[in-house]
């Protein structure tokens, strides 16, 4: 086995000349709940003060520079989830989607100003139910991608193949256009901020969750096409988190892979104990 070390960072050839980034102290692990088109008011209030609860029950003793945990409400609740999140200020706030416009009409939408005006500091970008109910292409993505970075947000872009694409083998593919169409007109400094979400759309809500040797080899090989993009630096610091089905009883395994580093949580964070189990095993 050869070992090269560079900086603080490790690659290691396995005799299989699979290359595995090291974590190193630089990067940072997600775990974001997506609560979807859930909750009413009263609902998510609820729900936040029972995360809350739990977290002063349990808290995370890692460094929050360490961990970002992230919940994204409908847009419904934004404001008055951030105002309740000033009494946790290291639980950060997400949207759902943006449009791609600063504003105008665009009836029924809501733009970046407002997401950030109500307190949100990231944007979920591309969630694969998005593509398929809203037909977003990636050329959209990369234009919200800019709007939200240009007004100081932070996107998370997902990215995943649906299970024709699995099946007939393109998955590396699918998944590579996706990155490059959204993403890689972004200049390194600006690309440092997006956070990559892994998504197999066959493991959304179907309780069949990517197995982790699945997940790790589709985080390895993003994280090889960002290096190949940009560099190894800009390739070991980019967080990639897992979507699909995760929960509290599978989470600790997924997001024990060198390269899965934490994840996205649809149905499990709409439960207060699941989620916290979650939070505590990225
Ligand atoms: C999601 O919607 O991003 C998601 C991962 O959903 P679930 O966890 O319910 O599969």
């Amino acid at each position: 086995m050869r070992l090269f070390l560079i900086k603080l960072k490790k690659i290691i050839f396995l005799p299989t000349n699979k290359l595995i980034y090291q974590q190193n102290n630089m990067r940072t692990n997600v775990v974001a709940g997506n609560w979807k088109m859930n909750k009413t008011i009263e609902e998510g209030i609820q729900l936040v003060k029972e995360i809350q609860q739990l977290l002063k029950t349990y808290p995370v003793t890692r460094s929050m520079e360490s961990i970002k945990i992230i919940l994204s409400p409908p847009f419904t609740l934004l404001k008055i989830i951030s105002d309740l999140l000033k009494e946790t200020p290291f639980i950060n706030l997400a949207a759902q989607n943006c449009h791609s416009e600063e504003k105008g009409a665009f009836t029924g939408e809501i733009s970046v100003g407002m997401i950030k005006s109500a307190g949100a500091s990231y944007v979920i970008i591309g969630h694969s139910e998005r593509r398929t109910y809203f037909n977003e292409t990636d050329a959209l993505l990369a234009k919200k991608i800019k709007v939200v970075l240009s007004n100081g947000l932070l996107p998370i872009y997902c990215c995943g193949e649906k299970l024709q694409e699995r099946n007939a083998g393109v998955y590396f593919e699918v998944v590579k256009n996706q990155i490059s169409e959204g993403l890689f007109h972004l200049p390194p400094g600006e690309f440092s901020k997006v956070v990559i979400a892994y998504e197999p759309v066959w493991a959304i809500g179907t309780g069949l969750n990517a197995t982790p040797e699945q997940a790790e080899e589709m985080h390895m090989y993003i994280r090889s096409l960002i290096e190949e993009k940009y560099d190894i630096d800009v390739a070991t610091d980019t967080s990639i988190i897992y979507g699909g089905s995760c929960n509290a009883k599978n989470a600790r395994e997924l997001f024990s892979n060198p390269d899965v580093d934490g994840g996205l949580i649809g149905g499990a964070s709409l439960i207060a104990g699941d989620f916290v189990q979650i939070i505590h095993s990225a």
